[in-house]
């Protein structure tokens, strides 16, 4: 249910914020939102954001050098708000639940649909966390920064307004963002589109050794760790290949796959009306979107490719 952030944080002198490992551009987006409008608008509250390391497109958001990327004991918080992902998403951020005064979740994932806060603001229907964001703060307190951030977090996770989880509400709201005046146009090249050039040379590599299953309607990639040692290249930098392999024509279903370690692999699913991502990677313990969704599994290479196609079988037939 919707409520006022800063009336639930009045009060509170000492609030963190975290979201999920391995942060997204909605991510990042809506922790930092979060940090600065509470930051602006709660005077003597101290407001700390625990993420995994961003990726540095990201550093241009106000508070990016602030984001707290180690994870210290700290004393029970009289809030703690977690955003994009559920309690166990965010990893060793997960402590900072422990003895806090409350609880906030903001999220959008259909396998996070009850929250996992004392109050939470979850809507699977709602293409970003930062577009729930937008409706939590007050408009008349909302400043460029703010703005920035938000609009970030839904460019991220709509495909630039592409994908079909864009709404006329979430134009409406960018609409409003983009009011404030902050250089969309270049922020969207430069952390959705830009690539550097081994980035560049990885998507190559991954989309050239991608091969067709299930006579072409599903299409799988793997990058070993080998391979990611030679090009000396790090997870981050995989974003965007997942995507590139959903475009293929006639594909259901796209799957990246990279190493994590002996005989585990992270793998990222993209996939058209015709198959719900987020019902495959829950069956294998992960979650997401019915679009996109993500999970980890062990096995080989081609034990995984054999389970993922069993399941995602059951919806394509
Ligand atoms: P990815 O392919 O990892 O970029 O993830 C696609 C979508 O699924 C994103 O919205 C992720 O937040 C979500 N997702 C990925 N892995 C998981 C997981 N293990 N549990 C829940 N959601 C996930
Ligand atoms: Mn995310
Ligand atoms: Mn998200």
């Amino acid at each position: 249910m919707k409520f006022d952030l800063l009336k639930e944080c009045a009060g509170a002198k000492r609030i963190a914020i975290s979201g999920h490992q391995k942060p997204d551009g909605d991510c990042v987006g809506a922790c930092l939102a979060v940090w600065h409008y509470l930051k602006q608008n709660l005077e003597g509250a101290e407001v700390l954001v625990f993420l995994e390391e961003p990726d540095p497109v990201f550093a241009e958001l106000c508070g990016y050098d602030e984001i707290i990327h180690d994870f210290p004991d700290q004393e029970p918080f009289d809030v703690f708000i977690i955003l994009d992902c559920n309690l166990e998403r965010t990893g060793l951020a997960a402590k900072y639940a422990n003895g806090a005064g409350k609880v906030i979740n903001v999220d959008h994932h259909i396998t996070n649909a009850n929250g996992c806060g004392d109050l939470n603001y979850v809507d699977p229907k709602v293409g970003a966390a930062c577009e729930l964001i937008y409706d939590l703060v007050e408009a008349d307190r909302m400043d460029v920064e703010t703005a920035k951030a938000i609009y970030v977090g839904m460019v991220h996770d709509t495909g630039v307004f592409q994908y079909e989880n864009t709404t006329p509400e979430t134009l409406r709201k960018a609409a409003h963002l983009i009011s404030y005046g902050f250089d969309f146009y270049r922020i969207i090249q430069e952390t959705f589109y830009q690539k550097t050039y081994l980035q560049a040379q990885i998507m190559g590599r991954a989309l050239m050794e991608s091969v067709r299953f299930m006579d072409g309607r599903c299409v799988v990639s793997v990058i070993d760790r080998k391979t990611m040692d030679f090009y000396g290249v790090t997870t981050r930098d995989f974003e965007g290949i997942v995507n590139q392999l959903r475009n293929i024509k006639g594909i259901s279903c796209a799957i990246f796959m990279y190493e994590t370690g002996t005989l585990e692999y992270k793998v990222s699913l993209r996939t058209d009306q015709k198959v719900d991502a987020a019902k495959v990677a829950a069956y294998f313990g992960g979650g997401g979107h019915a679009r996109a969704a993500g999970c980890t599994m062990k096995g080989t290479f081609h034990d995984c490719v054999n389970n993922l196609s069993a399941e995602i079988e059951k919806q394509l037939i």
